[in-house]
């Protein structure tokens, strides 16, 4: 038999029923398996720690918000965030489900063209194209959004020497209740800046105005700012009507829903409050059926949602490295798994769940990572049951952004697996060895002999 561990003794509240101010109650099952898969075997096998991704979790969730939106209206094209998550893998799996490419930058439109995008289907966003860039956007008939008015010049000048006709959208930027608003891209509605820019873009015939973009900002947690900006986009297509006889042909509304996540210092779980897919594709559709827009040249509707569509596929597996008491007497457990590779842990309250039976004590306890770096706090305060060192734990809904904005810092970044459909396990991305880092290092010749 063997020992139990010793538990120093702690008082706490009991609360019944829903969450209330004292916090939700702790969930009591371990997360030993994810999909019928071990953890513990995940991390044996791969090494700790570890990011696994559900490709069921993937093709579910893009089903479910395809449905919302197509059956509410004719036309509609997602576009694969590529910033969210640019894992050949992941983005294959979007673009068999008929996603598009949404790309913010050149290393990004390259990636999209080598995963096979038809250039056709690649939306370049972003305030930073250089003009190769744009120059091979518009050999490729791509779309691109336009930014600012520099942006739009060169855009004009490279026209007078293409032989595509460039296809061009602006991004709009606008009040829609959301705060702070998001007006550093693209540009203004209601200083009348983007009108402006699409009275000199229809006056130059060597150029397309395809269509209106805007991405009003990220984890909008009230559907009706989708209404109010599907209002503002549409009026300004209703004024190209109008005025041009121009008619785009797609609206672009950006990303922008929210995960299921918890934002940190929320009330409630983000579980309870973010808006579905439903929510979000009526009030959309509602404002955009009701627009008065000439239904014979009805626009598409582009969605380039990112977070919502990829964050409840993703886990991260880690392992206890130590248990220790801080000067005050508050419990911090420190595991391998830090804000290098949680990035999102800045600004959501992760879940952190044991991967093994626990007993059911829980104490408040603060949850580092492994970095030598005072910011490296994963959970600040946490009800979470001993364990021991060695034991393990698995962090779910982490699939948007951790795997791009991660951080080479202190450690090198960790395995990624992909379990397909069938359960099959695949590794889609190498752990980095030291020779991934020093590859681009180069040592001048006098600095050779220590
Ligand atoms: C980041 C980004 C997205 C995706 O945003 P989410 O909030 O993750 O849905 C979509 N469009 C543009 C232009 C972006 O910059």
């Amino acid at each position: 038999m063997t020992k139990t561990q010793y538990e120093r003794p702690v008082i706490t509240k009991i609360n019944t029923g829903m969450s209330n101010k004292f916090g939700v109650r702790v969930k009591t099952d371990a997360f030993t398996h994810i999909e019928n898969i071990s953890v513990k075997y995940l991390l044996e096998t791969y090494g700790s720690p570890l990011y696994v991704i559900s490709e069921r979790t993937i093709r579910e969730t893009f089903s479910e918000a395809k449905r919302a939106f197509q059956t509410r209206y004719p036309k509609v094209q997602f576009a694969w965030s590529y910033k969210t998550n640019y894992l050949d893998a992941v983005c294959k799996i979007f673009h068999q489900e008929g996603s598009w490419a949404e790309v913010v930058s050149g290393f990004e439109y390259e990636k999209a063209l080598r995963n096979g995008v038809d250039g056709k289907q690649i939306i370049f966003n972003g305030p930073s194209k250089s003009v190769e860039d744009l120059e091979k956007a518009i050999k490729n008939d791509s779309l691109i959004h336009v930014d600012h008015f520099d942006e739009l010049y060169t855009i004009f000048e490279l026209a007078e020497k293409s032989e595509n006709k460039p296809k061009i959208a602006i991004r709009v930027n606008m009040n829609t209740g959301i705060y702070p608003m998001w007006d550093r891209f693209g540009f203004n509605y209601e200083n009348g800046e983007a009108w402006n820019a699409i009275n000199r873009i229809m006056l130059n015939n060597k150029i397309e105005l395809v269509g209106l973009h805007t991405h009003i900002g990220t984890y909008i947690m009230v559907s009706s700012a989708y209404a109010v900006a599907v209002a503002k986009l549409a009026d300004l297509a209703l004024g190209l009507e109008q005025k041009f006889k121009h008619y785009i042909k797609y609206i672009d509304l950006g990303g922008g829903f929210a995960s299921k996540n918890t934002l940190k210092g929320a009330y409630l779980q983000g579980t309870d409050t973010c808006p579905s897919f439903d929510e979000y594709a009526q009030a959309t559709t509602d404002a955009l059926i009701n627009a008065g827009l000439n239904v014979e040249h009805l626009p598409m509707l582009i969605l380039e949602s990112g977070r919502a569509l990829i964050d409840d596929s993703g886990y991260l597996l880690g392992t206890v490295l130590a248990n220790k008491r801080l000067a005050d007497g508050r419990k911090a457990m420190i595991i391998d798994i830090g804000l290098n590779l949680l990035f999102t842990s800045l600004w959501y309250d992760h879940k952190i769940e044991p991967a093994q039976p626990f007993s059911q004590q829980t104490e408040e306890t603060t949850i580092y990572g492994p970095l030598c770096m005072n910011i490296d706090v994963i959970r600040e305060s946490v009800k979470f049951p001993i364990l021991k060192k060695g034991d393990n734990v698995v962090i779910s809904r982490i699939g948007a952004y951790n795997m791009t904005q991660w951080l080479q810092f202190i450690k090198m970044r960790p395995a990624i697996v992909l379990i397909d459909e069938k359960e099959k396990i695949h590794l889609i991305r190498e752990k980095e060895t030291l020779e991934t880092i020093v590859s681009n290092e180069k040592v001048p010749e006098h600095l050779t002999k220590i």
